[in-house]
């Protein structure tokens, strides 16, 4: 039966088994590669006035070693990612050369008399401590890169650099309590084939980016890192949200033949890729993809989407010292509208916050930053961060079928601040003679209960909406949707969500305008006939989830969808559960 676990059947040792959330799909049999707590702690040791010219020779090793490394990675960060990565690398490798930190550590040395790590270990404190009591919130986390920096060399100094994620092994699985943005990007290598952390939920951008990978993930392990030891064999099953740490060779054996099916598995989904997303009866839909990178394009295309639904262009942002230029972003809004093209691209306004924050933005730490100073309210506050990217979508628009979408709109007052900026952006432009689509579509991202409640109001204002339902459900429930402790509670099919979604697509479609998901419920198969059946027709989902999600549609039946849906607005409500139970689960491809 589907809903049996897989696991149940596969596995002969319980005893080393993990289970987490599942992030991203597939599976995985490798060795572990733990990222260790970054904590510093060195013991004071005290050299002979002999030893002094030797400790900083050993420091100044480890300070060009360092170099070498970050030298290495933004390479491989620009050859992955593109040029615009590189700048993270710039900062930390100019702090490393700075003179004041080298002169700190080499005069702690001569005066002082103690060991290399020792000395460094106090300047990093020193530096770390002065920083943190600067108000200005830039300043201060130029102290974290200070931190950071020290953390690197020391670990040059100490012989403990083998485990740096730019030089895993063939094969790896990461293990780690969290993974930030610049490790992401370290990730994109060859020899990393899975991931697993101990925080995150499904929805938390962990996850989002392990499926743009196209590799498997497990978060919200908890503990696991202190589970597993480096260089264990490992199986991960993303599809199961399970680690198996040291399993016995049954289940190795187990394993591999569901890798093999698996394979066959996606093999078998190529076969959508090239045919028309029409219902069993005939009705026509379409499936668009969700990128955060412009990379990510060459899987979009070879997933076959037909456009991106959804351009999260946060993605700019974060992991930088400073603002993308306006060039800078129509260069990558550019690129993506005319490879896409004629498809359409809808480019998303920077949603930063909530677990995307970007320290160097003035961004203060907030106590709930879901519930914070995110997204379209973050632009609002700051209207030349705003503008700027305004500009540089509104110059993308001639090279492609573009259009536009605003993250976390609350209600239709909040749509025409956005809209009074964006017209004088459009004023100025004009007066430049600069050129852009002036028919450009505009549309609201719809996340928030209180626009899902006055979707009518706002549809007279607003092209075209998108759901996304990540935020949605976790606003509607009440549901953190990175904290592991309550993903359990996370239910897109909770009758509160259903009203909802049947709020915002039948108004959408009342005032004429389409209506699209690109929240991870739409990638979802076992959501797939119901919000067919509600009238969604246009799905954005993670490209590896077209050919799956086109599966479904096309042996959906349409009349038979809006059946169950007219039971569930009927019945009392618990009929939802029993189907989410009772049917194809996302577990489809276990073999029968
Ligand atoms: C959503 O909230 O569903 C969504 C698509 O946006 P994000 O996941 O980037 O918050
Ligand atoms: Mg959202």
């Amino acid at each position: 039966s589907p809903n049996l676990c897989r696991y149940n059947l596969l596995i002969s040792d319980f005893t080393m088994l993990y289970k987490g959330i599942t992030a991203s799909f597939g599976i995985a049999i490798g060795k572990a590669f733990v990222i260790e707590d970054d904590d510093i702690c060195m013991v004071k040791r005290s050299i002979g006035r002999e030893d002094v010219k030797k400790e900083i020779e050993k420091f100044k090793k480890a300070v060009a070693d360092t170099k070498v490394e970050l030298e290495k990675t933004k390479n491989e960060a620009s050859r992955h990612l593109g040029k615009k990565y590189v700048k993270l690398f710039d900062a930390y490798l100019f702090i490393a050369e700075d003179p004041i930190l080298e002169d700190g550590v080499v005069s702690k040395i001569s005066k002082e008399m103690v060991g290399a790590e020792y000395a460094l270990q106090e300047v990093i404190e020193k530096s770390t401590k002065a920083f943190e009591k600067i108000k200005d919130e830039y300043f201060r986390e130029r102290g974290k890169d200070i931190y950071d920096v020290g953390k690197k060399i020391l670990k040059h100094l100490t012989g403990a650099n083998k485990k740096t994620l730019s030089n895993v092994t063939k094969n790896s699985i990461v293990f780690a309590n969290n993974l930030t943005p610049t490790d992401t990007i370290a990730l994109k290598g060859e020899n990393i084939i899975g991931f697993a952390t101990n925080i995150g939920g499904k929805t938390s951008h962990i996850a989002i980016m392990a499926q743009a990978m196209e590799i498997p993930a497990v978060v919200g392990m908890k503990d696991i890192t202190t589970k597993v030891s480096h260089n264990d064999t490992v199986i991960i099953d993303g599809s199961e949200g399970v680690v198996i740490v040291n399993p016995e060779p049954e289940t190795i054996e187990n394993y591999r033949r569901l890798i093999t099916n698996y394979i066959a598995e996606v093999k078998e989904l190529d076969r959508y890729i090239n045919i028309p997303t029409i219902t069993a009866d005939g009705k026509g839909a379409i499936i668009a993809a969700n990128i955060e990178i412009p990379d990510e394009i060459r899987s979009v295309i070879s997933h076959g989407a037909e456009g991106i639904g959804l351009f999260r262009t946060e993605y700019l942002f974060i992991n930088r010292k400073e603002f993308p230029s306006e060039d800078e972003q129509l260069e990558s809004y550019k690129t993506v509208a005319e490879k896409i093209f004629p498809n359409p691209v809808i480019i998303r306004t920077i949603d930063i916050g909530g677990d995307k924050i970007s320290p160097h933005f003035g961004i203060n730490v907030e106590r709930n930053p879901f519930l914070g100073l995110r997204a379209i309210r973050f632009c609002l506050k700051h209207p030349e961060i705003f503008k700027t990217q305004l500009r540089a979508i509104l110059r993308a628009s001639v090279f492609g079928n573009v259009k536009m979408i605003y993250p976390m709109i609350s209600g239709v007052d909040e749509l025409r601040d956005a809209n009074v900026i964006l017209s004088e952006v459009k004023h100025e432009l004009r007066s430049k003679s600069i050129q852009f689509d002036e028919n450009m579509e505009v549309g609201v991202m719809i996340e928030i209960p209180s626009a899902a409640i006055t979707v009518d109001v706002i549809a007279k204002e607003s092209d075209f909406f998108s759901i996304g339902t990540n935020d949605l459900i976790q606003y509607t429930l009440a549901i953190d949707r990175v904290n592991e402790y309550v993903t359990h509670l996370y239910d897109p099919f909770h009758l509160s969500v259903i009203r909802l979604l049947k709020n915002i697509i039948d108004a959408g479609h009342k005032a004429g305008k389409w209506v699209s998901m690109c929240g991870e419920m739409a990638g979802d198969p076992s959501c797939t006939e119901i919000l067919l059946g509600l009238g969604l027709r246009h799905f954005s989902v993670a490209s590896t989830s077209v050919p799956r999600v086109k599966r479904e549609i096309i042996k959906t039946n349409l009349s038979e969808a809006k059946k169950v849906v007219d039971e569930i607005f009927n019945g009392d409500g618990r009929d939802l559960k029993g189907r989410k139970v009772g049917s194809k689960v996302m577990r489809g491809f276990i073999p029968d």
